[in-house]
């Protein structure tokens, strides 16, 4: 079979399906999407709430929780004690399927009605303000966050960060970071992004088993580099002892300075736009693959944030993923997903939301450790059920049959859920994240919008142009006083652990709120597109796809370019 353009039903714009694809669709059975691929990214995006927190009461034990559904959503929300507990069974809420009518709406009644797991936070200790993670102790607004202690303000952290804050995806161990951007086995290094095997580095990009190197980009293997110049360890010493005493105090040094802090910054972004070589997609032990940060990976189409991913395409944050498409933040052992969000170790699991551990589930939102379930919603170790209801394997192989024939009569099977489904306003999603919208743009389209989000202004007890310069000068108190944004004016406030940190680590006191540094973060990763260039290197032919967009100054070269220059 060709490939073959089709009219995207929703943006109307033209997209292609590849043979590939084809040959996908037809193994698990399933019509061709109706829609683009961007316009599938965002109907995902819309049904995750990441990262937006609210306090309400759960409607099982009534105490006061931290949950991701505003108090105002339809919902009854559970603690996560209660809603893992034996106090309530799903198939209470089990139903007929009604074949006069479809499917979505049946199906969006009984969602309004099962209770919904208040956010997705398991075996942690001292971790209240986590969601989507598990195994962590005393970490505090982390999102994606895995076996860490003592982290702050990080998301997509995995197998053990300790004593570090404000990061983005950490994994294999990492301990004393701050904001620092996709770095694997590094120790005590700030602000930094793509650093592997680094030990005491600041402001460097792209290094590789370095050690105590400062401004630097492009270093592998090399220790005592400052601004790329190869110093010896006493003068590397020397310098960054000069350097740090400029205009700073004897004690603590400049880099305790918000003010030196603030212009150490500008100049690494200088350098990472002007001086470093970057590769045209972060791409490791990989073949046959396109997108950015991949590793390990084989035979991929279009996928961002994967690692041991195989035979995928469409797919975004996906670790250990095979033979899947259309899928989002999904993985830790998945294979044949399609049109998914937020799955953990399931396979041959269709259009479906917030489910781990299970096998042969459609259409289901929050179920765990099942087996053929079809358009069911928060069921616990459960098989063969349709709309929450139990059927023998027989009965419910001829119901499902029946049923996705209704679906097709009516345009309803093979897609994502409808975004007007979504449990979350699109301003609390990561769709407002990665594809904007105005409140406007928004509704047209069908999706929700949240008019509560939470957010304090004007109470601020300081004035920031009068908080101290030096992290020594911070007082004690400072950790009771309700700071402001100096971007979006919202309230913020700094944490015990936090101040101890960042006077461990000579920073000053982060004259952002959290949401802003995070937003900064995420602003300083190519975005997850790809545009078809060539290598910038003088004399080079050589084509790819690329996350950077034609019109960036950064220096983009193929493999073979990076690979000459970067020793
Ligand atoms: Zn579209
Ligand atoms: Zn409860
Ligand atoms: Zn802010
Ligand atoms: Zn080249």
């Amino acid at each position: 079979m060709n490939s073959e353009i089709k009219v995207c039903q929703n943006c109307k714009q033209n997209f292609q399906i590849e043979p590939a694809d084809f040959d996908f669709y037809k193994k698990i059975n399933v019509p061709p999407p109706t829609h683009c691929p961007d316009c599938r990214q965002r109907r995902r995006y819309a049904w995750r709430n990441e990262r937006v927190l609210y306090r309400r009461n759960c409607d099982l034990c009534q105490k006061s929780i931290v949950t991701i559904y505003s108090p105002n959503k339809p919902f009854k929300v559970y603690c996560p004690n209660c809603w893992w507990g034996d106090g309530w069974d799903a198939t209470s809420y089990a139903r007929d399927f009604d074949f006069s009518r479809p499917f979505f709406p049946q199906w969006q009644e009984m969602q309004l009605e099962v209770p919904r797991i208040a956010l997705l936070s398991k075996n942690s200790v001292n971790s209240e303000y986590t969601n989507h993670s598990s195994d962590n102790k005393n970490c505090y607004l982390c999102f994606g966050l895995f076996e860490s202690e003592n982290v702050l303000y990080s998301t997509n952290t995995f197998n053990g960060a300790r004593d570090s804050a404000d990061c983005y995806w950490l994994s294999q161990g990492n301990d004393l970071m701050y904001e620092s951007i996709n770095c694997s086995k590094c120790y005590n290094c700030q602000y930094s992004i793509l650093l592997r095997d680094c030990t005491n580095c600041s402001y460097c990009y792209d290094c590789r088993g370095a050690s105590n190197c400062f401004l630097s980009v492009n270093l592998r293997n090399k220790q005592y580099v400052f601004l790329n110049e190869q110093l010896s360890k006493e003068a590397y010493e020397k310098r960054v002892a000069e350097f740090s005493a400029q205009g700073g105090s004897a004690s603590g040094g400049k880099l305790g300075s918000h003010e030196a802090r603030q212009q150490l910054y500008n100049q690494f972004l200088e350098i990472m736009r002007e001086k470093a070589i970057h590769k045209f997609a972060v791409i490791d032990r990989s073949v046959q693959v396109s997108g950015n940060e991949i590793s390990s990976s084989k035979n991929c189409r279009h996928v961002f944030d994967a690692e041991k991913t195989e035979d995928s395409t469409y797919c975004l944050v996906c670790p250990d993923v095979k033979d899947s498409m259309d899928s989002y933040h999904f993985g830790f052992s998945c294979s044949l997903i399609y049109e998914c969000h937020a799955l953990v170790r399931d396979n041959n699991t269709f259009f479906t939301h917030l489910s781990y551990d299970n096998a042969f589930i459609s259409y289901c939102d929050s179920c765990h450790n099942s087996e053929n379930l079809f358009g069911c919603v928060g069921m616990r170790k459960k098989k063969y059920c349709i709309f929450n209801k139990q059927y023998t394997p027989e009965e419910y192989k001829e119901l499902r049959a029946k049923i996705i024939a209704h679906m097709r009569t009516a345009g309803e099977y093979g897609e994502f859920f409808p975004v007007q489904l979504s449990p979350f306003g699109y301003n609390e999603t990561q769709g407002q994240i990665y594809m904007p919208m105005t409140k406007e743009e928004a509704m047209t389209k069908g999706f929700k919008w949240e008019e509560l989000v939470p957010g304090t202004f004007g109470k601020g007890t300081l004035v920031m142009s009068e908080l101290p310069d030096d992290i020594k000068d911070a007082p004690e108190t400072i950790t009771k006083e309700a700071l402001t944004c100096t971007k979006c004016a919202k309230n913020y406030n700094i944490v015990v652990p936090e101040l101890q940190l960042l006077r461990r680590l000579n920073l000053p006191i982060p004259r952002l709120c959290p949401e802003c540094r995070y937003l900064r973060r995420i602003g300083l990763r190519p975005p997850r597109k790809l545009w078809h260039r060539r290598c910038m290197k003088q004399g080079c032919v050589n084509e790819f796809e690329t996350p950077y967009a034609p019109e960036r100054k950064e220096k983009i070269y193929c493999e073979a370019c990076y690979n000459a220059e970067v020793v």
